[in-house]
């Protein structure tokens, strides 16, 4: 098997700038896990969990649940004091900046660094450490719902949506 690009390690260590948080537009996509520990974080049902924090984005097959965004781009989740959710955040930041779009070759790694003053700094992450979070944002997968539960997301059961 040819030896990823990253074989050597790639240094990342987040620089706390917040700016994959607030300042600008984008999606937070959660996958079951997230939504499950989000709603026991919060005590909350799934229809007041949505109507609160999240967003149906239309990726063509499916309507994908996203965290929301305020006026100012802020997400929804962020506070004075940073992510207030944190312990509990989404595999999507969580395993940040180790996505497949990101990790395709060291153009797109240095092009992130554009954006993220963390990638290329501090603690060597091993190949290993990398494939591990490739693999989790692999495996915990997106929300997708069908046109018609995107008609009424505030109708629908957290535990169909769940599967539990
Ligand atoms: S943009 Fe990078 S350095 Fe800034 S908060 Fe996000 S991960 Fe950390
Ligand atoms: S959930 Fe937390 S870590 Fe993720 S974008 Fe929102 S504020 Fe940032």
């Amino acid at each position: 098997m040819t030896e990823p690009w990253y074989q050597d390690g790639l240094s990342f260590a987040c620089a706390r700038c917040s700016g994959c948080c607030r300042g600008g537009p984008g999606y937070v996509f959660l996958a079951k896990e997230d939504l499950r520990r989000l709603l026991n974080r919060l005590s909350l049902d799934f229809p007041t969990f949505f109507r609160r924090y999240c967003t149906l984005v239309n990726i063509g097959t499916g309507w994908a649940l996203s965290l929301g965004e305020r006026r100012n781009y802020d997400c929804v989740f962020w506070s004075d004091q940073g992510c207030s959710v944190y312990e509990d955040r989404p595999v999507q930041c969580s395993t940040y900046p180790f996505w497949s779009s990101i990790m395709e070759s060291r153009k797109s790694w240095q092009a992130a660094g554009d954006d993220c003053p963390g990638i290329g700094r501090g603690e060597l992450r091993s190949p290993e450490y990398i494939e591990k979070r490739l693999g989790e944002r692999r495996d915990a997968g997106t929300i997708v719902l069908d046109d018609n539960a995107a008609r009424s997301p505030e109708s629908i059961d957290a535990d169909t949506l769940l599967g539990s």
